[in-house]
């Protein structure tokens, strides 16, 4: 008789290993709170604009190929990635402009245009970051690290004795500046930290693969919107057997001291020979998993990434100076960070995302108008920040810098709503409303990053932003794909 497998909400990590776990011939269930599935990864219709809540970009498409390849299906019968151009347009607060590029030449000449000597060292810049990449990505992304028989791993081995070449020393800021000298250009390079929610001027250089992964391997937007490889993954579950139940909440992750034996819903036990958790690690222990004091007491000294306020706006005008991805940054950099990260404050000026899916996807707006999504880094929840009050200061705060910098929308918002750190906490249970987990704000995080096998319970694994590899779309899928291979290799054993 196959093994049962319970698991515990339906984010893209859980999803990823639930439905390996499936092929892998598992007999597998997912519960979720929410009505619906995706997680972080969700959508949401105001009047005749429609928005992604969550992500807006995709880097490493090859990840979920690889998934949908194992799982037997066509990815690209179920969804189209489209490479964006310009990647991104930025607006600095002197009035200069970028658009980011893959294409080498054209963002050395838009590079140019801020400083001569920074376009010509950007190419050496790119050769670093694939170097970093190419010396981490398999022991740091691809493999299971808290494992000692992956660390054993003779390829693995030399990349540790060659730690010091992906610059772990210095920070993110630190790197970024031995490259660039123009204030803007370090700006833009530095912001690749909050990819993941860390705070440029703690984290590692490490971090810079990022630039390599967006300009390197491409970044893509996933036609009708990043919901749809939510939707995929469902259509997966039903050709694979998954059952999934939505607003079901798992109250409890049942064990006897040594092991798992199932999950409690709505006051009834499930029994599951496997549990594998997708909800933070930080919230599972503090809420779900009875006893491991010590444990609950060490998760919880870990920092969490950021966290972020959201406004979707539907604008009943067209910009077309605007790109699908824009950034208008802040004046101080440094200062945003310390606001964000020390005085865990929401920054006085912001640096402010807006993402435009009615740029590539007609269908998002209506014809005279655009879908905004705003996003600004904010800290995660401490209890003292009051949101309501937060957010009106918020929503003046971008108005107006829109307005200093050329977009006067005040007027043209016709659908709008917000989504706080506090709701980050309430939809999805993240910890502390974080968005990506845990913060990668010092050199050790990728190694006090939860592991995706638990050590104290036997057959409970973890999935998703909060554990190992990390926060981002690619990174928790891969969390998914190293949780099903241990289940699988645990199972090889019995
Ligand atoms: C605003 C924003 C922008 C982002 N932008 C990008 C981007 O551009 N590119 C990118 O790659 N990534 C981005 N991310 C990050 C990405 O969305 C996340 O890393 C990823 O979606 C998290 O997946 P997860 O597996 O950790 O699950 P989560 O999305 O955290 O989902 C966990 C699920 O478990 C459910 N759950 C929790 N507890 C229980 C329980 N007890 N019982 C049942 N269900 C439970 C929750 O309801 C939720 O559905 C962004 C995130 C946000 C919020």
């Amino acid at each position: 008789m196959s093994k049962c497998v319970a698991v515990v909400g339906a984010g893209l990590g859980a999803l990823s290993c639930a439905l390996r776990l499936a092929r892998m011939g598992f007999e597998v269930i997912v519960f979720e709170k929410n009505p619906q599935i995706g997680g972080k990864l969700n959508e949401m219709r105001l009047g005749a604009y429609r928005f992604d809540t969550g992500p807006s970009l995709l880097t490493m498409p090859f990840v979920i190929d690889e998934l949908f390849e194992f799982l037997g299906l066509s990815r690209q019968a179920l969804l189209e990635f489209t490479p964006i151009e310009p990647i991104c347009r930025y607006f600095y607060p002197d009035g200069a402009r970028l658009d980011a590029s893959a294409d080498v030449a054209k963002m050395k000449a838009e590079m140019a245009k801020l400083s001569a000597a920074d376009a010509a060292t950007y190419e050496n810049f790119l050769a670093y970051a694939e170097r970093i990449y190419k010396l981490t990505a398999d022991i740091f992304l691809f493999s299971p690290i808290h494992e000692f028989a992956s660390i054993l791993k003779l390829r693995h081995l030399g990349t540790l004795f060659r730690l010091h070449q992906i610059d772990p020393l210095r920070t993110v800021h630190q790197g970024v500046s031995r490259f660039f000298k123009d204030a803007r250009l370090v700006q833009l390079f530095d912001r690749y930290a909050t990819y993941n929610g860390s705070n440029p001027y703690r984290a590692p250089a490490t971090l810079n693969i990022i630039p390599h992964v967006e300009y390197g391997l491409g970044s893509y937007y996933i036609r009708g919107g990043m919901y749809r490889l939510a939707e995929a993954m469902l259509h997966a579950a039903g050709e694979l057997g998954v059952k999934i139940e939505t607003s079901a909440k798992v109250e409890k992750i049942l064990h006897d001291g040594r092991r798992v034996n199932g999950v409690i819903i709505n006051g009834k036990k499930i029994a599951a020979d496997y549990v594998v958790c997708g909800q933070d690690v930080v919230v599972a222990h503090n809420q779900l998993i009875d006893g491991f004091e010590a444990r609950r007491r060490k998760l919880n000294r870990l920092e969490p990434s950021c966290s972020g306020l959201v406004f979707l706006w539907g604008v009943a005008k067209r910009h077309p100076e605007l790109a699908h991805h824009n950034i208008f940054f802040s004046r101080d950099y440094q200062n945003e960070f310390a606001q964000i990260f020390a005085a865990r404050q929401p920054p006085d000026d912001p640096t402010i995302y807006v993402a435009i899916t009615s740029k590539s996807d007609s269908a998002h707006a209506p014809s005279h108008g655009e879908n905004w999504f705003v996003l600004l880094n904010m800290p995660y929840l401490t209890g003292e920040v009051q949101w309501n009050h937060e957010t009106a200061k918020g929503r003046e705060i971008v108005i107006k810098k829109l307005r200093r910098m050329g977009f006067d929308i005040e007027n043209h918002i016709a659908e709008e709503s917000a989504i706080t750190p506090q709701d980050f906490y309430q939809r999805y249970l993240s910890n502390r409303g974080s968005i990506y987990g845990i913060s990668s704000n010092s050199r050790s995080t990728a190694f006090k990053r939860p592991a995706n096998r638990s050590r104290a319970l036997k057959g409970l694994y973890f999935a998703g932003g909060s554990t190992h590899p990390g926060g981002g779309i690619p990174l928790v899928l891969l969390s998914g794909k190293i949780a099903a291979e241990l289940i699988a290799k645990t199972e090889d054993k019995n």
